[in-house]
């Protein structure tokens, strides 16, 4: 490999410094994460900028009944904040969302936020050293580095269905759930069978008049090991935090053993999950007409495997009906599908998902040479080392950038990662002084090619249609290998990995 370029200009003059040494985009779980590192490590000229009027990414987003994390909390949570009080072994979003508040308020990052700022544009001076930042506002915000923490599952997705506008009942999506309508003894349509279906359909069934959930696709579904938490547990997590870290690394090791059944395509193991799966299915579901529509025909873990103990009651119910003709289009009156029946309804829920971001420019961003991220994106091939680095977007950081998603554990193991791994980067830039450092071309694609060799093992790319792929059935979004894997390899920040440029 040759070495790093090394290229040489003054330094910027006090007058033409950044107003803030780093800028993080984004306040969810990434994003105060990455707050929560440069301050314990003494990088205190940063800000936080957040589109929303509140913290809380998705959790705040989320707040459809039934809205709950399909990860256990002591494991959906960071590593180095445990809460012994969750009230549930897997909590709802409103309490994933106060979990969140109370690491604001103990980490003390209130003054660093700065709420209701979207980030527009950014573009990268690279005499200077500099990322200018442009703000839906059309404010100006400059930094040596930036923070990418915007989540991947953050714009709700709306489907393209003739009439759709023309309805003239409500119609929301469920990241942007309308509390004010009352769905009590309401005709609703649920759109969507998947991770936020499972859970919207049996927390709203028993009060409506009736549910028609159109299914494209069946689920892949297991039983959830959920219960409360007894307050002698509580107490007891309390009194010996060893016993709750001891619980937390065995769920991890767990579900770093699901991964070979879950993920690697067509083993034993695999098959014997999706028996596992089918008995679920036939121990809820007696009636064989909707059992046959419940099976999917699709490997499992090449969509997201969902985990529920009360979706198959709740569709085995008398004011419930699994729809599995196509939906053709909507009139003001309800929807019609390809057998040309009419499902007349008064209420429209989208669980349709979200448009993908992970591995798209979220807004226009400039590197060297004026080069756009999106343009250098759109390009088939490599995306970005380590899910974290873009060669030619230099002192830009991504966290759960492409293919660091898992599908088997908490996403948190591999955010708080990445914090560690860009705080060694930004501790490079600064620490040295550096212009800039951008991860080398070759670098990038030796990453990209292994991960994607990896990929034709897995479920994945099985065949079936799921947000993980894009439109050339490539896999961009999830690590292939267990996140352990991850956290070793991201561990040390490699500056030979990186071309620099330094100030004369
Ligand atoms: P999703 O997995 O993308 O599911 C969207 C559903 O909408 C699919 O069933 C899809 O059908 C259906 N759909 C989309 N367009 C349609 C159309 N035009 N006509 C009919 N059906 C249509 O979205 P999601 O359920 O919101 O979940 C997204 C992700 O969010 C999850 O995979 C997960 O990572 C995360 N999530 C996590 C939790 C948690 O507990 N941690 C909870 C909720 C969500 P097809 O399957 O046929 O495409």
């Amino acid at each position: 490999m040759s070495r790093s370029k090394v290229a040489l200009v003054k330094a910027p003059e006090a007058a033409e410094a950044p107003q803030y040494q780093v800028v993080v985009i984004g306040a969810g779980f990434s994003g105060l994460n990455m707050a929560i590192r440069l301050k314990e490590q003494g990088i205190t000229d940063f800000v936080v900028l957040e589109r929303a009027g509140d913290i809380g990414g998705t959790w705040r987003d989320n707040t459809y009944p039934g809205c709950a994390c399909d990860v256990p909390s002591v494991a959906y949570s960071y590593s180095f904040e445990q809460v012994p009080d969750w009230s549930r072994a897997f909590a709802g979003s409103a309490e994933i969302h106060r979990y969140m508040q109370h690491c604001v308020e103990k980490y003390g990052l209130r003054k660093w936020l700065r709420l209701g700022t979207g980030v527009a544009k950014a573009v990268f001076d690279e005499k200077a050293g500099i990322w200018t930042l442009t703000t839906e506002r059309g404010e100006t915000i400059t930094a040596r580095a930036v923070v990418s923490a915007i989540g991947g599952l953050v714009n709700p997705a709306t489907p393209d269905i003739p009439g759709l506008k023309d309805f003239k009942g409500a119609v929301f999506h469920t990241a942007r759930w309308d509390h004010q309508y009352d769905l009590k003894g309401k005709r609703v349509a649920v759109i969507g069978t998947g991770a936020t279906a499972i859970q919207v359909v049996p927390a709203i069934q028993p009060q409506v008049a009736g549910l028609k959930l159109f299914q494209r696709t069946p689920a892949w579904v297991i039983p959830k090991p959920d219960f409360s938490i007894e307050e002698r547990t509580k107490q007891l997590f309390k009194r010996i935090p060893a016993l709750q870290k001891f619980v937390r690394n065995a769920i991890y090791l767990a579900s770093e053993a699901i991964f070979g059944p879950l993920v690697i395509l067509d083993t034993p193991a695999s098959r014997l999950f999706e028996r596992y799966a089918l008995r679920h299915l036939e121990r809820q579901i007696t009636d064989p007409e909707l059992r046959r529509k419940l099976i999917p025909d699709f490997h499992i873990g090449c969509k997201r495997v969902l985990i529920s103990n009360d979706y198959y009651p709740a569709l085995a119910q008398a004011n419930t009906e699994v729809v599995t003709d196509a939906i053709v289009k909507i009139t003001p009156q309800g929807i019609v599908t390809a057998d040309g029946k009419t499902h007349e309804v008064d209420c429209i829920v989208l669980a349709t998902g979200f448009r993908l971001d992970i591995a798209n420019s979220p807004f226009e961003i400039r590197g060297l040479d004026g080069v756009k991220m999106e343009d250098m994106w759109r390009a088939p091939g490599s995306k970005a080392y380590m899910g974290m680095a873009v060669s030619g977007i230099p002192n830009w950081f991504i966290m759960l950038g492409p293919n660091t998603g898992p599908g088997h554990t908490s996403v948190l193991v591999y955010t708080e990662a990445q914090a560690g791994y860009i705080l060694q980067a930004l501790q490079t830039l600064l620490g040295r002084n550096l212009r800039y450092l951008t991860v080398r071309k070759p670098v990038q694609d030796a990453w990209h090619q292994k991960l994607q060799a990896r990929m034709k093992y897995t479920s994945w790319t099985s065949g079936c249609r799921s947000w993980y792929l894009d439109e050339n059935g490539e896999n961009h979004t999830l690590f292939p290998g267990l996140a352990t894997d991850y956290v070793l390899t991201v561990r040390t920040f490699k500056p030979e990995k990186y071309d620099m440029a330094v100030y004369a």
